[in-house]
């Protein structure tokens, strides 16, 4: 029998397609201090993980049992692909699954971003039954998204389901990518009419002059920035900015300072530099909206991502 572990979680659904095909699951999170003891007293074939848990070549080393290595998500930053795959495992991950739930997280930080939601909500329980008139007079210059321009750094699966949801708000939508050239949006109404816009990238710096919210959606390739001071200054006085990528796209520190100065107007963050221990001064500033890592954590997006590791999986050991 094939004895599988799934170490940061994997739906039910999943462990019922798995285990009507002959495999066994074990769905538990070993510490990362005593997972490779645990895969090879376990015999564990295949290690299924998502961010929490870190796949590195020592790891591997010690793990001769391992035959196929499971990413719940897209980043492999977690993984050493490259080692894995020269040591014959075979490395799988479900790229597309999650790619709406961490684009409506967007428009939940942005809806929430232009009314003051995070702050109304931080305040109202503790001063809105003494100071009501004074909250409302602080929130009362919230914006409409329609109409506005959203300007998408990284026009890949994620940046495309953002622009998807902004034409269907109204939005006008700048995109920029490093590779994509032109990507062809198609919106699907209730009534399954639809209607598609394609939309042609441009060069960066026109994103960021012209946008009135910035998003990424790029993945971090190494310990640089994308998002410092030279591209704040190119952005629209009042703008707002917004990172469910990696964290460290954007210095951190700068984006402080350019809230603090109001060269932005709001930020929102749901990944940061130090995970999981993000800057206490970055926690505590006013103006951003914050979300512990949650882009693609929606039960939609984890079943999709079960059933798309399962069907692998039997693929891969080629169970009819
Ligand atoms: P993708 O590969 O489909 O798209 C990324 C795009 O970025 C590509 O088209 C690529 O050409 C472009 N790109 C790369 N570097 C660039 C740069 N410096 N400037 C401009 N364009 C650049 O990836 P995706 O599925 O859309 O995912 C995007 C990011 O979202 C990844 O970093 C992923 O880790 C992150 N993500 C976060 C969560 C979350 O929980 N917050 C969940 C899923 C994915």
């Amino acid at each position: 029998m094939i004895n599988i572990l799934a170490n940061d979680g994997i739906s039910e659904s999943a462990i019922e397609l798995l285990r009507e095909k002959g495999f066994n699951v074990t769905n538990e999170h070993i510490n990362q201090d005593s997972l490779a003891e645990s895969i090879n007293k376990n015999n564990y074939e295949v290690i299924l993980v998502r961010s929490a848990t870190k796949i590195r070549k020592e790891l591997i080393d010690k793990c001769p049992s391992i035959k196929l290595i499971g990413r719940g998500g897209v980043g492999m930053d977690n993984i050493d692909v490259e080692y894995a795959i020269d040591k014959g495992i075979k490395v799988i991950n479900t790229p597309k699954a999650s790619s709406l739930s961490v684009a409506e997280l967007v428009f939940a930080h942005l809806f929430g971003m232009v009314r003051s939601l995070y702050d109304s909500n931080r305040k109202m329980p503790m001063d809105g039954e003494k100071d009501f008139k004074k909250l409302k007079k602080s929130y009362s210059s919230g914006k409409e998204l329609f109409g506005k321009t959203i300007g998408i750094i990284g026009f890949g699966r994620i940046g495309q389901e953002v622009a998807r949801i902004a034409i269907a708000l109204g939005m006008k939508v700048l995109a920029h990518d490093k590779t994509i050239s032109e990507a062809n949006i198609t919106i699907k109404f209730y009534d399954d009419s639809k209607k598609t816009f394609t939309i042609e990238t441009d060069p960066i710096n026109t994103v960021l002059e012209q946008s009135d919210f910035i998003t990424l959606h790029i993945p971090k390739i190494d310990d640089k920035p994308v998002i410092s001071a030279k591209e704040i200054k190119l952005m629209k006085t009042g703008a707002g900015i917004i990172n469910t990528s990696r964290g460290g796209l954007i210095d951190e520190d700068i984006l402080m300072f350019s809230l603090e100065k109001k060269k932005l107007a709001y930020a929102a963050l749901d990944v940061f530099s130090n995970e999981p221990t993000p800057s206490i001064h970055l926690l505590m500033q006013e103006n951003i909206s914050l979300t512990p890592h949650i882009g693609a954590a929606t039960r939609e997006a984890q079943e999709r991502v079960g059933i798309e590791l399962a069907e692998k999986i039997i693929k891969f050991y080629n169970k009819k």
